[in-house]
């Protein structure tokens, strides 16, 4: 396995493999890898002859009081790690890359429809950072297919989105949450908490897990339920953002009429922002 970090090498690369007639799947990820990421790294295999993992930390994401600073950084242990998982390329652009006229001057990328709701009312320039530099990502790579995970599953409906809606010639495969043996979903900013958060943390996929059971016995009361959790999840411990009862298809309120439905759910808890979710189908 070799890191490259150029658009030409990855290029040549890809063109390569490809001219070999082999298929190539993308894994855009942050870095600082846990086992969420190599559910990703696993189905990609099992999807596509040649894996590509990307390392980037995106600025374009965070908002001015978020940790992109502070966001782990770990690439010796991530390479170690992929190499061990068989991965074939590490493409590892700099930001002098993905946004050569600076931040503040690049063209963006905002899925309208889907922005301005659950993560991206509390985060405003979040999805438009994600769908830019996934478009870049794509551009530059070119694979026929890329995997998120459902534990983002707002940004998994926005690519998905994008890429109808901008008719990207890749095919969009989203792969299930990874948990601790608690119950939390892994995630690089699980690092940030302390012991005692680390057991208080699993609280919120608990909270999740009580409302679909609930749902599954007919209670059909998703505002009382929505407003249930969130203060036990402020009593114990955390700053919730929001637990949303929602729509699978369009991240709309649920109404007693729809059967695929998703809960959403974000929250503080110490220095870290938690994300989780879970699927109901009626
Ligand atoms: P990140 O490095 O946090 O930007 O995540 C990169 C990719 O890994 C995204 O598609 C995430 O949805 C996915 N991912 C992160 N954590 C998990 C998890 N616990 N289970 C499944 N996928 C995950």
């Amino acid at each position: 396995m070799n890191t490259v970090y150029s658009i030409e090498d990855i290029r040549d690369y890809v063109q390569t493999v490809k001219a070999a007639g082999k298929t190539v799947a993308l894994v855009p990820t942050m870095g600082n890898l846990h086992d969420g990421h190599l559910t990703l790294v696993t189905k990609a295999k099992e999807l596509a002859d040649v894996v590509i993992v990307s390392i980037y930390v995106n600025q374009m994401q965070f908002g001015p009081n978020e940790d992109y600073q502070s966001y782990p950084r770990t690439m010796a242990q991530d390479e170690a790690l992929l190499e061990e998982h068989n991965v074939d390329m590490v493409f590892a652009p700099t930001s002098h890359i993905i946004y050569p006229e600076g931040l503040d001057n690049h063209t963006e990328i905002k899925v309208e429809a889907l922005d301005g709701m659950h993560c991206g009312k509390s985060r405003p320039n979040f999805f438009t950072g994600i769908a830019t530099v996934v478009t870049k990502l794509f551009n530059i790579v070119q694979p026929d297919l890329a995997v998120f995970g459902e534990k983002d599953f707002q940004q998994l409906c926005i690519i998905r989105k994008m890429v109808k809606d901008l008719c990207l010639p890749v095919e969009i495969v989203g792969a299930p949450i990874a948990r601790s043996e608690t119950g939390l979903a892994l995630s690089s900013r699980n690092g940030y908490l302390s012991e005692e958060e680390l057991e208080q943390a699993c609280l919120l996929s608990q909270e999740l897990k009580k409302a679909k059971a609930a749902i599954e016995e007919g209670n059909a009361n998703y505002d009382i339920l929505q407003r249930d959790a969130i203060a036990h999840l402020a009593e114990s411990g955390f700053q919730p953002d929001y637990f949303n009862i929602i729509r699978r298809s369009d991240l709309h309120t649920a109404g007693p009429n729809d059967k695929e439905l998703i809960i959403l759910a974000a929250a503080a808890l110490g220095k870290a922002r938690l994300i989780d979710n879970i699927q109901i189908d009626l």
